[in-house]
């Protein structure tokens, strides 16, 4: 599971909590405190699932899911809201803005985790599979290894995971900037041409002789996984 998850919530405690624990199960988490910085951050760099508290300093969750659902390309994002006991009465109204599902305070975090797997298995599957394929290539994310018309190959934990991302949507195409966000995060001093580098390198690794090669460079747009 490999997911990115964006987290807005202005509780400490929560945010570590839960930061820590889908960390753990191999979600990438980014997070913001307040409705106004999540709207920017996840504009820049769109997650798979937000976790939206329903009181922040600024908006309240309900405002900034209508905001969100309101922007194309953000509005099929599935929304967790986290609401406390005496806002039960207006998950109506949280349905309405377009959450798709909640999570009462105090909640357990295995029930965080559970809905948090089935709202990605809803929306797309290929997120929480432990093996992804695209053509005779094959991503095993369990053992991290990669196969190439059945037989293994090596590559480095960068192309890891850059293919581990591609393969995720086959032959949708991905800007160097997109990639930098997806696969290095915040990471600073990385740029464009560091994708280049390691697109190369994937290329190198999983083209083999007699086979089509499956990475295709879209002349200024970037990279996708097609044929
Ligand atoms: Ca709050």
């Amino acid at each position: 599971m490999s997911a990115n998850i964006f987290l807005v919530e202005d509780e400490k405690p929560i945010i570590t909590l839960l930061q820590y624990n889908l960390e753990k199960e191999g979600y990438k988490v980014n997070f913001a405190e307040t409705g106004e910085e999540a709207i920017q951050n996840i504009k820049k760099n769109i997650p798979d699932l937000i976790i939206l508290d329903w009181m922040l300093p600024d908006f309240s969750g309900i405002e900034v899911c209508k905001q969100i659902k309101k922007i194309n390309k953000l509005k099929s994002i599935p929304v967790l809201m986290l609401t406390a006991k005496s806002e039960e009465e207006d998950k109506v109204r949280g349905f309405e803005s377009g959450v798709d599902d909640y999570v009462t305070k105090p909640f357990s975090y295995k029930e965080i985790l559970l809905r948090v797997k089935s709202l990605l298995k809803r929306i797309k599957p290929s997120l929480i599979e432990d093996v992804s394929t695209f053509q005779d290539l094959k991503v095993d994310r369990i053992t991290k290894r990669i196969y190439r018309a059945d037989k293994e190959i090596k590559v480095g934990p960068t192309e890891f995971r850059l293919l581990d991302f591609l393969i995720k949507s086959p032959q949708r195409v991905y800007s160097r900037e997109q990639l930098l966000n997806n696969i290095w995060g915040n990471e600073i001093n990385v740029e464009a041409r560091t994708v280049d580098v390691h697109i190369r390198r994937l290329r190198k690794a999983i083209n083999i002789e007699g086979l089509p090669e499956l990475i295709r460079t879209v002349r200024s747009s970037g990279y996708s996984l097609d044929i």
